[in-house]
């Protein structure tokens, strides 16, 4: 079948109000987990083709996160699916009003390859818990895992309801030009703004889970063992490949050459730094490499810097000395190379932090209430932590994503079922009475008594 047949038959599908029942939804949500279960060595041999990444690791940074939201919805979506009745204003007396939540329809979820089966499923099952189909593009990056998804998927559900659709740019496009009514896309902010651009020509709403520099504030009252232990846990999971990962560090400068020897007795401590270990992953393509190794520049190298390009392998790398100016503050880093910028002026830093854009998250390290609460105040960014970093994406009560450049909207618990979710309202009025302030004459006792009732 070709795209447009996809689509038509999803259409076709969602117009037979299937997917309206919620014992229907359940028993899919079901089915996805216990597919997965079943299929889980599988699962982790596809990662790790195209990762290297262990299923210790996969299981905690992926299917963990699945099956919770899996378990969440199931218990939750009956509650959530119900009409909500709300007050009714004085100047609609007497009447009831009350909010359905509804399905939006054809659903389309673009996904990235740095956590493959959890960017692209979340979303996906969030779609399906709320009664939509959804046609799922996973990345072309992560082909092996792309390409089970779409045997175990497409094997396993209807396929006018959930579809997977392999393939890169050239399959993304054509799907983009159907007129889907939701589509939740996870990648860069350059290939956003081509979606959003798609999605405008058929006033598709969506949902941009998009990247950024992410900063890590880290003051000079901080513990700083448990600051550089937890830092480079979330900078080197997944070989920094995590779209929340600290970016860059910000360090007072009192305390920077502790914190980078904590940060090196830290990285010896759990990484073989020499080759790909059991604790550590590759790099997704040779592109990457490549983009990565630039960074590296040994004038400011302060540990690390070992790359064997035939197992696309960069070890955990620190720079110091780094400047905003520096080369490798002008992208996202997206990999296991971490810049430290030593402060004395925090208006000065948060400053140049606000210059480049919304990041996606923010971290800062500190025991102190006021500097916390200034840095909470001052960045706007997507989500964060207070003396950790990532962490915040693994609690299912807060809404994760981006703001400004770094994304639109968010999913994760709830807010995923609200994302795809039209709430329909509705104000039922009653037969018996009809106010003949609403019609014709406005006589003077009228408009008093309006504006008495009215305010
Ligand atoms: P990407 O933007 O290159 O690709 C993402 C998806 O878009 C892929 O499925 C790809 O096939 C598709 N795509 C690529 N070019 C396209 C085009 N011209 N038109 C239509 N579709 C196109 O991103 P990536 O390399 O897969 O992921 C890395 C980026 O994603 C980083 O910036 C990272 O921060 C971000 N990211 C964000 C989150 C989040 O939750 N906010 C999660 C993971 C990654």
């Amino acid at each position: 079948m070709d795209i447009k047949e996809i689509f038509v038959s999803h259409r076709r599908f969602f117009n037979t109000e299937k997917t309206r029942s919620v014992a229907f939804r359940i028993k899919q949500l079901n089915a996805l987990k216990e597919l997965l279960k079943r299929h889980e060595d599988k699962i982790y041999e596809a990662i790790y083709q195209d990762l290297g990444r262990s299923a210790y690791n996969t299981y905690l940074s992926e299917l963990s996160l699945i099956y919770q939201e899996i378990n969440l919805y199931v218990r939750n979506i009956r509650r959530w699916s119900k009409r909500k009745r709300v007050w009714t204003n004085l100047a609609n007396f007497p009447a009831k009003s009350y909010i359905i939540p509804e399905p939006l329809g054809v659903t389309l979820v673009i996904g990235a390859w740095n956590y493959p089966y959890q960017l692209s499923l979340l979303p996906a099952l969030s779609s399906l818990a709320a009664g939509n189909t959804v046609i799922l593009k996973p990345s072309e990056l992560s082909p092996a895992t792309s390409a089970l998804m779409a045997t175990l998927i497409n094997q396993n559900f209807p396929k006018d309801y959930f579809t997977v659709v392999e393939g890169g740019v050239e399959k993304s496009t054509e799907l983009l030009a159907q007129p889907f009514d939701k589509i939740f896309f996870t990648g860069s902010t350059a290939v956003g703004k081509i979606v959003y651009q798609a999605a405008a020509k058929h006033l598709t709403p969506v949902t941009l889970e998009l990247g950024g520099k992410s900063p890590a504030f880290v003051f000079a009252d901080c513990d700083l063992d448990m600051t550089a232990k937890r830092l480079v846990w979330a900078k080197f999971f997944n070989a920094g490949q995590t779209c929340v990962a600290p970016d860059y560090i910000l360090v007072e400068r009192p305390i920077e050459k502790r914190l980078l020897s904590a940060m090196k007795k830290e990285i010896i401590k759990y990484y073989d730094i020499e080759k790909v270990g059991e604790n550590y992953t590759r790099i997704i393509n040779d592109h990457h490499f490549d983009r990565l190794h630039s960074f590296i520049e040994n004038d400011h190298l302060f540990c690390g810097g070992i790359v064997d390009k035939e197992n696309r392998f960069i070890s955990p790398t620190i720079l110091q000395d780094i400047s905003f100016d520096d080369r490798v503050m002008k992208e996202e880093i997206f990999g296991p190379i971490l810049p430290v910028i030593a402060f004395s002026d925090l208006y000065e830093a948060t400053y140049r932090v606000r210059e480049g854009g919304k990041p996606l998250a923010c971290y800062v390290y500190s025991k102190s209430d006021e500097n916390i609460d200034n840095l909470l105040k001052t960045i706007s960014f997507g989500g964060g932590a207070v003396n950790d970093s990532m962490v915040h994406l693994s609690n299912s009560r807060l809404p994760f994503g981006g703001v400004g450049h770094s994304g639109i909207g968010s999913y994760h618990g709830k807010a995923g079922f609200n994302t795809f979710t039209h709430y329909k309202s509705i104000l039922r009025k009653a037969l018996w009475f009809e106010p003949s302030l609403k019609y014709p004459p406005y006589t003077g006792l009228k408009t008093k008594l309006l504006r008495f009732l009215l305010g």
